[in-house]
């Protein structure tokens, strides 16, 4: 921890509570009582090594942990945080909204404005759902599918991550991958079995699956930008190709755009790329930060929903009133301030520093990187698929982010996570980031 870190740690340790909670101390009780000690596995820092902190507070990019340690912030909660931690804006919508109550089980006016302010952002939504969580948007997505097209099997891509769904847990990336359980214990194989995986970006193998397959598909869900498997781009074309695949064999394309929407552009990859899907999940930035998930599309499939139409979806605290509250206030400032340009000159402005760094060092790197997000992969050549990733020398990735975290950088604690850029990371967070990732790729 280098000395100017230290000292505002120090000021942040006065205004903590209760210093004898250091992580250390937090994270042997918290063993006893959760499993691993954590409520999602990669917080474990398993695949990294040592034990996880434990963060006491956050503000703009930085986490201030319970040791009295502050840190650059390239998580951001997993990418919710995209106006950084406690957004004086949302927390004000969140305190307002508060005031008349917490949940009401009736419709609430909040819900009906978030629907507008989704469907006018995100090109291909019609009508939307709201839901909970990024894993009950993907699951209903997929039941929908289902019920509209009267077929059973779906197509995913090794790799991709659409939550914790039992039929999704397959060759899954985030968590799934960096624990070594890309297809999770207690699925039954014949849930699986209605699940194809398929290679990402590689057209012959999608054919020939749909050869054998097509009238049994109900959709094709995709990561447009897969982000949970390090980073992927997609090859130029690869997502149009998707596109017209599903609309020749009547399959429902889902754009699974929890991580991509509303951080790509203001309407996602779909709105960067000008591919409509029929479907898209949504969750993490549209939460502000509280536990919201959302799923929409073309109005002729979603009415196939109850109460409309045969496939059931609910949920008892769907489009709470907090939670659209912090949701609203987030996205109308993606609105307001635009800042997308700023993102594509922030994430290059790291990866440059990574690439000569890596350049000098004589070391291969490859830093996939689009708008505000990045990923770092050791390398020889681009990666391009799932295949490609598990390829990667992971262990420098954990040196390189041990050495980070040490000088005040977090990165995530896996190879298979993406980093975020998020509008409070000023150009001094981002300079001393480079800083410290370069002096830590030299250091190898
Ligand atoms: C995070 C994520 C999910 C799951 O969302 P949860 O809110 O964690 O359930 C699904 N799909 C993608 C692409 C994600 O990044």
């Amino acid at each position: 921890m280098c000395g100017v870190l230290r000292l505002r740690a120090m000021d942040n340790q006065q205004q903590s509570t209760n210093h004898s909670r250091s992580s250390s101390q937090l994270f042997e009780r918290a063993k006893q009582l959760i499993p691993g000690g954590v409520n999602s596995p990669v917080r474990a820092f398993r695949s990294v090594g040592g034990s996880p902190f434990f963060t006491e507070r956050a503000s703009g990019a930085h986490l201030y942990t319970a040791d009295g340690n502050e840190l650059i912030d390239f998580v951001c909660t997993w990418g919710p945080a995209i106006h950084g931690h406690n957004d004086p804006d949302i927390a004000a919508a969140i305190g307002k909204a508060l005031k008349n109550g917490t949940s009401f089980g009736t419709p609430n006016p909040y819900e009906v404005e978030m629907a507008e302010l989704i469907v006018d952002m995100v090109p291909s939504v019609e009508k939307v759902r709201m839901c909970n969580s990024g894993t009950e948007a993907t699951m209903s997505a997929i039941r929908l599918a289902r019920g509209y097209t009267k077929r059973d099997k779906i197509i995913k891509f090794a790799g991709c991550y659409h939550g914790h769904v039992d039929s999704l847990l397959v060759k899954a990336g985030s968590g799934a991958l960096t624990l070594g359980y890309p297809d999770s214990a207690g699925i039954p194989s014949s849930f699986a079995a209605e699940t194809i995986v398929v290679e990402f970006n590689d057209p012959d193998a999608l054919r020939a699956v749909l050869n054998e397959h097509a009238a049994n598909v109900a959709a094709i869900i995709v990561e447009p930008f897969p982000a949970n498997c390090g980073l992927i781009l997609p090859d130029a074309h690869y997502l149009a190709f998707l596109r017209d695949q599903c609309t020749q064999h009547g399959i429902v394309l889902i754009f699974d755009e929890v991580m991509t929407g509303f951080r790509l552009a203001a309407g996602g990859v779909q709105e960067r790329v000008g591919i409509t899907p029929d479907l898209t999940a949504l969750g993490k930035i549209i939460g502000g930060g509280l536990p919201v998930g959302a799923f929409g599309g073309k109005a002729e499939i979603m009415d196939y929903l109850a109460p409309l139409g045969p496939v059931y979806q609910a949920g008892t605290l769907s489009g709470n009133p907090l939670a659209m509250a912090a949701g609203i206030a987030a996205l109308k400032k993606l609105k307001t301030n635009n800042p997308y340009p700023l993102f594509e000159k922030l994430g290059m402005t790291i990866r440059n520093a990574l690439i000569n760094a890596a350049i000098e060092k004589g070391m291969p790197l490859q830093v996939p990187q689009v708008g505000s997000m990045f990923a770092l992969f050791f390398s020889e050549s681009p990666v391009r698929n799932y295949t490609d990733a598990i390829n990667s020398h992971t262990e420098r990735f954990t040196q390189l982010f041990r050495y980070a975290l040490d000088h005040g950088v977090y990165l995530p604690p896996s190879a298979y996570e993406t980093c975020f850029i998020c509008t409070a990371h000023d150009g001094s967070d981002i300079e001393r980031a480079a800083e410290v990732l370069a002096a830590g790729i030299k250091a190898m």
